[in-house]
């Protein structure tokens, strides 16, 4: 019988793992990851692989670290990104878990660093988009680099390994509930596992799983917005006016055709473009290492979709539309912007004569218009037409574009200001997969915040 386990070994579940410890150095906690320990993580497609082999379980995604570990690993530092902690707790309160977080990523080895702190550099950005009708959002970022991110990951592991239970390879299937408490798991290898307290923590990764095993055990979901959209990839110096500056920067804008909010998400100055795999469905993400530089910058932007009653079903909507890219593409889809605006195709020919090479090379030419809906095709055009007027050269027709971007953190559970789910006693719901963040330091702190409760109990 544990005190405590803990599903998914991403920032959510290692935070908690890491303030049980402190707080109960005596308890019995048990984390199960159903990916690899950290020094064995492997993603073929990092590793040489020209197209992304779809495997069983996303070496870029699951495994010590989570979606975090082969992340650019750029801590944002305010509760105003990155999450929905402040609908929990007060705005002070997320301060100080963030502020917390934060520093326990410095004592595992995070570099001292942190851009956009200068407020009279930020006052003349912000001027500057807001002449573009854009938000400025103020962000500063401490920036780890992927390599840097790993080191900090296995530190921790390291340091929690003879300290409480591991199990990785193994797969949380089912939640045992009974009279409205929960009493453990069962895992994928037959084995159940008992504890007085359950914190799952799945991420993105996971959020269909998380779905399902909550419709089942009838506990509350609501809607999130869904969140879809491309990843761009320009010339690194259109954008260094601003990334030298604030390296990441929170642009939000809204759409005059419909009204939506568009946004731009997780910039990488010198980075490059990756794919991840959501059991078997290809996305597009990004990333930049703190050493290894390329010549493009590249930066999500995701138009955000609330739907009314009676839809129900976020994450299926946004897999279809990645699944319709991935059936036209045999992957991920990329198109100049200037191809997307004639209403052709592009081909590798036109590919070859860009100023532009993409980074990822696995993706391709494409027409995008044949998969995104026409509402958030419109608002993504009508934003990177924005963009060019505080960075001249965005909307060039040889900006490329990869399709898709989504994010399935759309599904919220119902939980009290504790994390705690709705409905079923002593579990605790965490992290991007629960819907409450989406983004490494809120995401820790969410971790930080249930392992105080459960203690405190
Ligand atoms: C390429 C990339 C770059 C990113 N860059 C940044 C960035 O720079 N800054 C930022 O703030 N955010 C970034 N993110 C997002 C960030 O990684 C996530 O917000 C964060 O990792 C979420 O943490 P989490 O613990 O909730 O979930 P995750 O990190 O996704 O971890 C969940 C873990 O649970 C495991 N799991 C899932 N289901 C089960 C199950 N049933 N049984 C057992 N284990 C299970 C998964 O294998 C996974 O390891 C990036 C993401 C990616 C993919």
């Amino acid at each position: 019988m544990y005190n405590v386990a803990i599903i998914g070994a991403g920032p959510a579940g290692i935070f908690s793992a890491l303030e049980i410890v402190k707080l109960k150095p005596d308890w019995k906690v048990v984390l199960i990851e159903k990916g690899d320990r950290i020094e064995d993580r492997k993603c073929l497609l990092r590793e040489g692989y020209a197209k992304c082999p779809s495997c069983k379980k996303c070496g870029l995604l699951c495994g010590w670290g989570g979606a975090g570990a082969f992340s650019d690993g750029k801590l944002t530092l305010t509760p105003d990104v990155g999450g929905n902690l402040v609908d929990y707790m007060s705005r002070s309160d997320v301060e100080d878990l963030i502020d917390y977080s934060d520093k326990l990523y410095l004592k595992y080895g995070a570099t001292d660093e942190v851009f956009g702190t200068d407020r009279k550099i930020f006052d003349e950005l912000e001027r500057q988009a807001a002449l573009a009708e854009l938000k400025l959002v103020h962000s500063p970022v401490r920036h780890l680099g992927t390599e840097r991110s790993l080191d900090v990951l296995k530190n921790m592991q390291d340091y929690l390994m003879d300290k409480i239970t591991i199990l990785n390879n193994v797969t949380a299937k089912n939640l045992i509930v009974e009279c409205e408490q929960v009493k453990g798991i069962v895992l994928d290898n037959g084995e159940t596992i008992h504890s007085e307290y359950t914190i799952i923590a799945p991420g993105r990764e996971g959020a269909d799983w998380l779905t399902h095993e909550f419709a089942k055990n009838k506990i509350g979901m609501v809607n999130n917005a869904v969140d879809v959209g491309v990843r761009v990839e320009l010339p690194a110096p259109v954008f260094e006016p601003i990334t030298d500056k604030l390296y990441e920067s929170k642009l939000v804008y809204h759409s005059p055709k419909f009204g939506d909010a568009v946004r731009t998400f997780c910039m990488n100055p010198n980075g490059e473009v990756v794919q991840e795999n959501y059991n078997g469905i290809a996305t597009v993400n990004g990333h930049s290492y703190a050493n290894i530089k390329t010549k493009n910058t590249n930066f999500a932007l995701l138009v955000s979709e609330r739907f009314t009653e009676p839809f129900k079903e976020p994450i299926a909507y946004g897999q279809r539309i990645a699944s319709l890219a991935n059936m036209l593409g045999g992957g991920i889809l990329v198109q100049r912007f200037g191809d997307l605006l004639d209403g052709r195709r592009s081909t590798p020919e036109r590919l070859k004569s860009s100023i532009i090479e993409p980074t990822l090379k696995c993706a391709t030419p494409g027409d995008l218009s044949l998969v995104l809906p026409y509402r958030q095709l419109t608002s993504i055009i009508e934003m990177l037409f924005a963009l060019d007027k505080i960075a001249p050269g965005t909307a060039s027709r040889y900006t490329l574009l990869y399709g898709i971007e989504v994010k399935f953190y759309s599904a919220r559970v119902k939980l009290t200001d504790e994390l705690e789910t709705e409905g079923v006693k002593n579990l605790f719901t965490i992290g991007d997969g629960a819907g409450v963040t989406r983004g490494l330091i809120q995401a820790s702190a969410s971790g930080v915040h249930v392992a105080r409760v459960i203690c405190s109990r």
